[in-house]
């Protein structure tokens, strides 16, 4: 599934984004429901930077009431039922176990900002908060004795590099051009149109776009686009800050996670991630290097095992990280002195200069506002573009590809793939349905055995699932299949990853022509 730009010389479009992250898929998906035509390019693979890179969380941000941050918990705790309604599959509710720590916030305080937090955001689905005695509760096992007094709350979990492809998938489906491996080079107002240079990152072709407006939806390159792409020249109001996770094998056997506090007044989580594991982070860094290149550095991955051992019983050791992730929060500076104090809600800076095509440049958010932030993004453009064909909020209300399914729909959804696809083992049948939802079928077609499905790469990955990620989610290499459009990285062996590299150099073009 690659396009290419249209020539766009006499229709320009009406809406052109720079970034394939969540911000810039979730504008592209409500803005071409809503009837506008948009052009979105990403210099990498969707989802390639920091949203990918985040703690998966759809969370109002227990911490953030500290900062008094209401609006932005509210928004979120609103989001979490919202989101997982529209996309059951990769989206699912959590409970998080909070251990009352000696010395550090008080039990009473605890239990005041729970009783806001199952307050403030129109909760109907999620169970509300329970005190929880660790002595007696399985949640208590792992566990040193120290901690015997607990909360525990919901929020949701999200795969979030799928939410960010399933909303490129939608928006492309109602008509937007989505180009991945398509980087801005420059962008300039001409003719009261902006008109971009692009370059395709696979063939060096350069095209040019016009639009009506224009979104700098770059993420942690927010700044340099404004700067270097766009000559504006501003000190743009960015604050990067890095943070970093560890995965080790699971700590424990339940399906519940903990959120802990740290002595230096940070908290982390640890949650079970895909079915053997443990997810621990995060850190918090302010970070000035290149956001391309970020990785966990040896003093986090320390820090994260030393957090982690003063709550486990199993010692977190270095040598037990199987793998680590990094990514960088594109925050808005907002003067705070900490980085885990600066603010995570989202600031939007409109340029429209009198007669002028706007340009709408995007600082912070999270993923689990992206959908609000969205419709407030359009709301500032949208006195410069021709009228809406739809109201706004029509984004919460019906599913993501795939998601076309109740809430507590998803075991019938399993059970359904069973039963038509009788030869796949469980565990691969709950896979697909995780990852693809009802499209799960689509993806699996007339197969009536395995060998059907074609080669098999390891760990369940088949020729079928490459072909339908190459024809319908714009994976290319590997690394977009393994660690974004499923996290299979972490049971494939660097053999099989290099032999699916080959594979797709080798067959890619042909499964594109045949689409
Ligand atoms: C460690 C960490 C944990 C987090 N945890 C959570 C969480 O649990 N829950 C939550 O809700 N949020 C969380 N967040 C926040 C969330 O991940 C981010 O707010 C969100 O991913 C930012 O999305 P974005 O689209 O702005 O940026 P990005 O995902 O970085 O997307 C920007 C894109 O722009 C592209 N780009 C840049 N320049 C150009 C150019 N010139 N041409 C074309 N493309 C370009 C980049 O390649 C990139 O893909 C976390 C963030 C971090 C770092």
């Amino acid at each position: 599934m690659r396009q290419m730009p249209a020539d766009t010389s006499v229709v320009p479009y009406d809406i052109a984004v720079i970034g394939g992250g969540i911000n810039g898929c979730g504008i592209a998906r409500d803005a071409s429901g809503r009837g506008w035509s948009v052009f979105l390019a990403e210099k990498g693979d969707l989802a390639s930077a920091t949203s990918s890179a985040s703690t998966k969380l759809i969370h109002g941000g227990l911490r953030y009431l500290e900062y008094y941050e209401f609006r932005l918990v509210r928004e979120a705790l609103m989001e979490r039922e919202t989101l997982w309604r529209i996309a059951p599959h990769i989206i699912w509710p959590l409970r998080f176990v909070l251990p009352h720590h000696k010395g550090l916030r008080p039990a009473w305080l605890l239990r005041l900002g729970l009783f806001m937090y199952d307050h403030l955001g129109g909760r109907k689905l999620l169970p509300a908060t329970r005190t929880v005695h660790l002595r007696h509760d399985p949640s208590g096992a792992p566990l040193k004795s120290d901690y015997t007094l607990g909360f525990e709350y919901s929020d949701c979990w999200v795969e979030d590099s799928r939410l960010v492809v399933l909303n490129a998938k939608d928006a492309a489906g109602r008509g937007a051009v989505i180009a991945p491996h398509t980087c801005c080079l420059n962008g300039v107002r001409e003719d009261g149109l902006w008109v971009l240079t692009l370059r395709d990152e696979l063939t060096g072709d350069i095209t040019t776009v016009r639009a009506r407006t224009l979104v700098n939806a770059a993420g942690p390159w927010v700044a340099d686009v404004l700067n270097s792409a766009l000559h504006k020249n501003t000190s743009a109001a960015v604050r990067l800050v890095k943070g970093s996770h560890i995965v080790v094998p699971k700590l424990y056997d339940h399906d519940r996670c903990y959120i802990f506090q740290n002595p230096d007044r940070r908290i982390f989580f640890a949650i079970p991630y895909e079915q053997d594991f443990t997810l621990i982070g995060t850190t918090d860094l302010d970070f000035d290097g290149d956001p391309s290149q970020v990785s966990a550095s040896e003093d986090e991955i320390a820090y994260l095992c030393k957090a982690a051992n003063d709550y486990f019983n199993v010692p977190v050791t270095q040598e037990s990280v199987v793998w680590t992730y990094s990514g960088v929060r594109p925050l808005y500076d907002d003067g705070a002195s900490e980085a885990q104090a600066a603010t995570r809600d989202y600031v939007l800076k409109l340029d429209a200069p009198m007669d002028s095509p706007a340009l709408l440049s995007i600082y912070g958010g999270k993923i689990t506002t992206s959908r609000r932030l969205a419709e407030a993004a359009l709301a500032m453009i949208e006195p410069h573009l021709p009228p809406a064909k739809r109201k706004a909020g029509w984004t919460g209300e019906e599913p993501l590809p795939g998601g076309n399914f109740p809430v507590n729909g998803f075991d019938d959804q399993v059970r359904a793939i069973a039963l038509r696809y009788p030869f796949l083992p469980m565990s691969l049948a709950r896979r697909l349905v995780r990852a693809y939802g009802t499209l799960a079928h689509t993806l699996l077609g007339d197969a009536t055995s395995m060998a059907d499905l074609g080669k098999m790469f390891g760990a369940g990955l088949s020729e079928a699932e490459v072909k339908y990620l190459v024809r319908h989610e714009w994976a290319t290499t590997a690394a977009d299949i393994v660690w974004r459009r499923t996290k299979l990285g972490l049971r494939l062996s660097k053999a099989e990853i290099a032999d699916l590299d080959t594979y797709l150099q080798t067959n890619r073009s042909s499964m594109l022509a045949k689409n």
